[in-house]
């Protein structure tokens, strides 16, 4: 390992050891360049003495709490020694997009939770930092290489989504020799990766990168093909010896209040989307016009998790004037990574805690919230404390744009397919056999957040490499049919 050229601040010393690339306050390195420039030298030390802090205990709490069964303790160790080619190779032996997962899984909630050294008190190893380091450092060695067929096979998939799951899957199947085509509603793939999660959690070149090698190993992309409207699902069918739908969630959830039909109030992944392509370069004609951009106004996100606190952290990026955060329980009892309030709030964001909002003012536009003061009453079905209205306690909040992040349902699959045999749950997911991950539709399959409901990227990618697997049981006995039939 290089030995540390400068001398860092306590707040660089404070933001690398929690394992973000955000440091303080505003001044974030959006580019590459500059984030590899900066803190190159000082990020090889730290990956290797935070590898080194891991104890090797017997039961690997980390590994266990990983989605992904991530084998930790020996790419650490590997890392320790620095072996690093070694260490990429087992990372990447159980996950599709360590570079990925190592920048945004909430660890705090994961791998790191439940490391030893963390329980007993000194800290945890900053495992997904090192997983991110181990990855970076692949791609820059030239060590991630495109997937290389053997033995191409005839049978083909047709795989509608390429976020995580769907990538992950095609990857997995890719390598087996099938033939893989991944359709898209969007003009770039990766799903929530490229146009919901913010650049500031996960640049976009990271993204691009992955679905550039996937392409060159053979994976066939068609974008901007929206099935249900471009092609029905049975259509698909016939053209694929199997389907696998990785369609994800993007109902936004509503809050019906008057005055909800005010301009400059938006749901949140239509502000995230215009932030994302406007980083990715493009022109967007509504960020461009001001509409979109949280500059010099006062913003309001009303909702509590994880997308909300994306929203609150773009709006600072825009430099807007003033932002605040809505939500109806209190701090303890927000859904969001306690680690991405805390992050939030350090960059200026205020917290209205234990707030519903009531009534949207304006004349056109949205000008003032009508908010509720809430008090937690006892708990409810599952088991968190109801929020009540507290009588008498409207207060007003001024502000130029709401943005509502209130969470993500299922679009009603079956309509949209023209598919009206596609079993779904009573929330609206894909119903599957849990085993096989097959619908109740011969050869169609689902993965990710259209099966689970909003979840996590690591999750997806999981389901991903299992969907796969039970797609190429279900490739081989048809294979074997027809063969007989022969
Ligand atoms: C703002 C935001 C921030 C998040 N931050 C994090 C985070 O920090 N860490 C984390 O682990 N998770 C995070 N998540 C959750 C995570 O992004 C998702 O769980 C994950 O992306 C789900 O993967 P997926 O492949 O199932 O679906 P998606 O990523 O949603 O991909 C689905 C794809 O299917 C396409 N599609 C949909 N319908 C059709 C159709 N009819 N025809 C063709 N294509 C279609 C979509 O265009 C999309 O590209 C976040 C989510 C949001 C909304
Ligand atoms: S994939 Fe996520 S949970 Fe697993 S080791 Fe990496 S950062 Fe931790």
């Amino acid at each position: 390992m290089r030995q540390k050229k400068g001398k860092m601040s306590d707040k660089m010393l404070k933001f690398i050891k929690i394992g973000q690339q955000n440091p303080p306050k505003r001044k974030v390195p959006n580019r590459k360049e500059d984030f590899n420039e900066i803190y190159k030298d000082f990020i090889e030390e730290k990956a290797g003495e935070q590898a080194s802090r891991c104890s090797q205990c017997g039961v690997p709490f980390c590994q266990i709490h990983c989605p992904l069964s991530n084998n930790i303790p020996d790419w650490l160790k590997l890392t320790a020694e620095g072996r690093l080619k070694e260490a990429y190779e087992l990372s990447q032996s159980t996950n599709n997009m360590p570079e990925v997962c190592g920048r945004i899984c909430p660890q705090d909630r994961l791998c790191e939770g439940n490391c030893v050294i963390e329980q007993s008190g000194h800290g945890t190893v900053t495992i997904g930092s090192v997983e991110k380091y181990i990855t970076d450092t692949a791609w820059t060695e030239g060590w991630v290489k495109p997937i290389e067929v053997k033995n191409e096979k005839n049978q083909s998939v047709g795989i509608i989504g390429a976020g995580p799951a769907g990538l992950a899957a095609g990857e997995q199947l890719r390598k087996l020799g099938y033939q893989i085509t991944i359709y898209d509603r969007y003009d770039r793939a990766g799903g929530l990766l490229i146009y919901g999660i913010p650049n500031f959690k996960l640049e976009k070149f990271v993204v691009e990168r992955r679905t550039k090698i996937l392409e060159k190993g053979g994976i066939k992309f068609i974008k901007n093909y929206e099935v249900g409207k471009d092609v029905t699902l049975d259509q698909l069918r016939e053209k694929h010896d199997a389907i696998l739908v990785a369609t994800g969630v993007y109902k936004a959830r509503e809050v019906d209040l008057p005055g909800n039909n005010l301009a400059n109030i938006f749901p949140a992944m239509e502000f995230l989307t215009a932030s994302n392509k406007k980083g990715l370069g493009d022109k967007v004609k509504l960020f461009d016009n001001g509409t979109l951009n949280a500059e010099g106004k006062d913003i309001v996100v009303i909702g509590g998790g994880d997308t909300a606190m994306d929203c609150v952290r773009t709006s600072i990026r825009q430099n807007a004037k003033s932002v605040k955060c809505l939500y109806r329980r209190d701090k303890k009892n927000m859904p969001g990574s306690a680690r991405e309030v805390a992050n939030a709030e350090e960059e200026g964001v205020e917290f209205v805690w234990l707030s519903s909002p009531k009534e949207f003012i304006g004349k056109n536009k949205i000008e003032t919230l009508v908010v509720d003061k809430i008090k937690l009453g006892e708990p409810d079905d599952s088991g968190r404390s109801k929020p009540e209205i507290k009588k008498n306690s409207e207060f007003n909040i001024k502000a130029d744009m709401v943005i509502k992040a209130l969470g993500f349902d299922p679009e009603n699959l079956p309509i949209l397919f023209n598919s009206k045999d596609l079993q779904v749950s009573r929330w609206g997911t894909l119903k599957v056999d849990f085993d096989t991950m097959e619908s109740n539709l011969s050869g169609v399959f689902a993965a990710g957040d259209i099966v689970r409901g909003a979840s996590l990227v690591v999750w997806a990618i999981r389901d991903g490499r299992d969907v796969a697997e039970s797609i190429r049981k279900f490739l081989e006995r048809k294979e074997l049919k027809t063969s007989k039939v022969a």
